[in-house]
């Protein structure tokens, strides 16, 4: 009798213990709002002081990550043993001194001078004029022992961030073709030469480059325009700065993995990432405390790592997914830029990569695919938003630069087929510029009724594209397509 009642019990608790499991895999179950609130509470907490880099705030945040990565059940990654990749950053003081003549036309640190990048420098010799210095028109010029001296960007670049980017890119191409240096006109209207000196004369932070580092300088057009210089044409001069002082301050990504269901498709990986870094402690102002808590930017994105770790532990899909908590990306991109200098799994291998960073939402009827109309990942994305009722909307603003505003573009710029979701943007307005690197950026602002069905919407987007057997790539005709295919061999 004793026997039989024990029997039974053990069938009953089997069945419930069955019943429950089964049940557990709900994602209704799995991605709750009381769950969401709490990573987000703990994560953007006065308490936490903004996550800044280098603070010890940043620290217990990538710890808590970590935790949870465990808890939930991702298995480290080689090179990333205890779930954190070191991330060697470097914080650089500006120059004290610069100065340069070009021709007989002088240049005076500050006045009409400013240091990009270098060590310290006493240099005469020739600059070689090169226009904007395209990467073909590079290639044109013998550069070898001689000063670049161009238009800063590239022609098409039309805000400072796009400037930026083309110059680094320009700055990589001049120093691999054995030049000094490079030095660039800057001559853009959005950008008054006063707010510059501004921007660049604070500290600035670079992940440690294993090339060398050539000086990298802006100056004002001034009456440059009186030397009519011709491209490919010499024009004696000299370069002197100091050095910028470099003091190390080490990052971690955390970083944890789910291993695919499938057999063939295991080998081939979707990276998923988001940046947990914020900008710190500032001025308190409007009756606001004075910490920057990052709500928005970007709890909300580790929070969907957090899910997509959860969720897809429980439904494992046929590929590879790597997730990625991303240090310093508030001080340029610091942690994807060296991830994708140092990745862990080849980037060949990586099919796809889905960043998560949000400014703020002001559409809830809707998920924002900053990359829309660019990659072949479309219809996945669509397909996961209609199973909860919401839309997909694309850049709202391509002229503000969002693509090249965040980590995605680390992996682009590789190659990589790399998109970025984020909960509903429409337009930059007010109620995103409330919050948008603001102290008001506070997780009881939040709606934890939507950003329950974009955590639904991003993870089932993730499980889709994870299972989906073809190949992803850019569209034809955009600008990363060809980099993508170089990388992927095809
Ligand atoms: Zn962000």
């Amino acid at each position: 009798m004793r026997k039989a009642i024990l029997a039974l019990f053990i069938l009953v608790s089997t069945l419930t213990f069955a019943q429950k499991k089964k049940g557990a895999a709900s994602i209704d179950d799995i991605i709750r709002p009381e769950e969401i609130e709490a990573h987000l509470s703990f994560l953007a907490a006065d308490e936490m002081r903004g996550r800044n880099a280098g603070s010890p705030e940043i620290e217990i945040a990538a710890n808590y990550i970590r935790a949870n990565f465990k808890i939930y059940g991702l298995k480290p990654v080689p090179g990333a043993s205890n779930y954190f990749q070191r991330v060697d950053q470097l914080k650089l003081s500006p120059a004290t001194f610069g100065e340069a003549s070009i021709g007989d036309k002088k240049f005076l640190l500050k006045e009409s001078l400013l240091v990009i990048d270098g060590d310290s420098l006493s240099w005469s010799g020739d600059f070689i004029y090169v226009g904007y210095g395209s990467d073909e028109d590079l290639k044109k010029y013998d550069l070898k022992g001689k000063m670049v001296l161009a238009l800063a960007g590239a022609k098409n670049a039309d805000q400072l961030n796009k400037v930026f980017n083309a110059s680094s890119a320009k700055l990589k191409s001049v120093r691999d073709a054995g030049a000094q240096g490079l030095v660039e006109i800057l001559a853009l209207p959005q950008a008054p030469w006063p707010t510059l000196v501004n921007y660049l004369s604070g500290t600035s932070w670079t992940i440690r480059r294993p090339d060398k580092v050539i000086p990298h300088v802006w100056v004002k057009p001034g009456d440059l325009a009186s030397l009519s210089l011709q491209e490919n044409t010499t024009v004696k001069g000299s370069l002197s700065m100091s050095g910028k002082k470099k003091i190390e301050v080490p990052g971690k990504n955390v970083v944890g993995m789910i291993e695919g269901s499938d057999a063939k498709l295991k080998d081939q990986y979707i990276v998923i990432t988001a940046h947990y870094d914020h900008i710190g402690v500032g001025k308190s102002k409007d009756g606001q405390d004075s910490i920057f808590n990052g709500a928005r930017d970007n709890a909300v994105g580790a929070t969907a790592l957090m899910q997509t770790a959860k969720y897809l532990k429980l439904n494992p899909p046929k590929r590879s997914v790597i997730l990625i908590a991303l240090t310093s990306e508030e001080k340029g991109l610091l942690g994807s830029k060296w991830y994708t200098e140092n990745p862990l799994i080849p980037l060949n291998k990586t099919v796809l990569s889905i960043n998560c960073d949000g400014v703020g939402y002001n559409d809830k009827s809707i998920i924002t695919s900053i990359s829309w109309g660019r990659t072949s990942s479309d219809p996945l994305v669509t397909k996961a938003a209609k199973a909860y009722g919401l839309g997909v909307g694309g850049d709202p603003d391509p002229k503000e630069g969002f693509f090249e505003r965040s980590d995605q573009v680390s992996f682009a710029s590789k190659g990589v087929v790399a998109i970025k979701l984020q909960p509903g943007l429409a337009r930059m307005d007010d109620e995103i510029r409330k919050y948008y690197h603001r102290q008001a950026d506070e997780v009881s602002t939040l709606d934890f009724d939507y950003l329950t069905k974009f955590y639904k919407t991003f993870v089932t987007a993730v499980q889709l594209l994870a299972n989906e057997p073809g190949k992803y790539s850019w569209n034809a005709g955009d600008k990363y397509e060809e980099v993508s295919k170089k990388l992927y061999g095809q």
